[in-house]
């Protein structure tokens, strides 16, 4: 079963800025959104208004981030926010099965994965498990495409987290086309977005339905 979305990308994305303007100002809603009446309702199933990929860092749990209550977000996490086979087609259902008309790709400053990636690149015979190494190669275009940032490494890092956003974006554009046909439809958008560990800020950063037209 397929179902429309009930708020437009759009909306959907405003409802995560303003989430995390409310995080940002110490002013959560969030815990009126977590109590037993909430989850009795939720009993029945969910629409969530945004999925979130996120990296497993314990300093970026989306649902603080977006000041967000049960049911809300439809999130998806790995170290370095990553699009492979499982978050593509996690991010495909939550928009077929559950209407989610957004995914927003948040990457982060002081990127513990994406530094992992940086000493790799440094250090191609370093192997510390098969599971890290598929980490590793699918954040390694960024660091390899920011390598001019070398002789600072902390800066090398943040520059390969950003650009691995804008990656990931596109992996996950050309790997679906379950969810282009949802944007060309304006039912679906994938948002690319940083967000700054200190401040607490989200910055949308890129938007596929800006880039395509759609
Ligand atoms: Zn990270």
């Amino acid at each position: 079963m397929s179902h429309k979305p009930s708020i437009s990308p759009e909306k959907a994305l405003q409802q995560l800025l303003q989430g995390n303007e409310r995080f940002q100002k110490h002013q959560p809603l969030h815990h009126t959104t977590t109590g037993r009446e909430r989850r009795e309702e939720l009993v029945s199933g969910q629409t969530p208004y945004a999925s979130v990929l996120t990296c497993s860092d314990s300093r970026t749990p989306a649902e603080h981030i977006f000041d967000a209550g049960l049911g809300d977000l439809f999130v998806c996490r790995n170290a370095g926010n990553l699009v492979d086979e499982l978050v593509t087609g996690s991010i495909e259902f939550a928009a077929v099965h559950t209407g989610c008309p957004l995914i927003c790709i948040l990457g982060h400053n002081n990127c513990g994965a994406m530094g992992a990636a940086v000493t790799a690149a440094k250090n191609p015979d370093l192997h510390e498990s098969p599971c890290i190494d598929h980490i590793i190669r699918r954040a390694l275009p960024a660091v390899l495409a920011t390598i001019d940032n070398q002789a600072d490494e902390k800066a090398w890092i943040d520059a390969a987290a950003k650009k691995n956003v804008f990656n990931q974006c596109k992996n996950l554009m050309n790997a679906s086309q379950l969810l282009r046909k949802k944007i060309d439809e304006a039912d679906f958008d994938i948002v690319g977005a940083w967000y700054d560990i200190g401040s607490g800020r989200v910055s949308i950063i890129t938007r596929i339905s800006e880039l395509t037209g759609a």
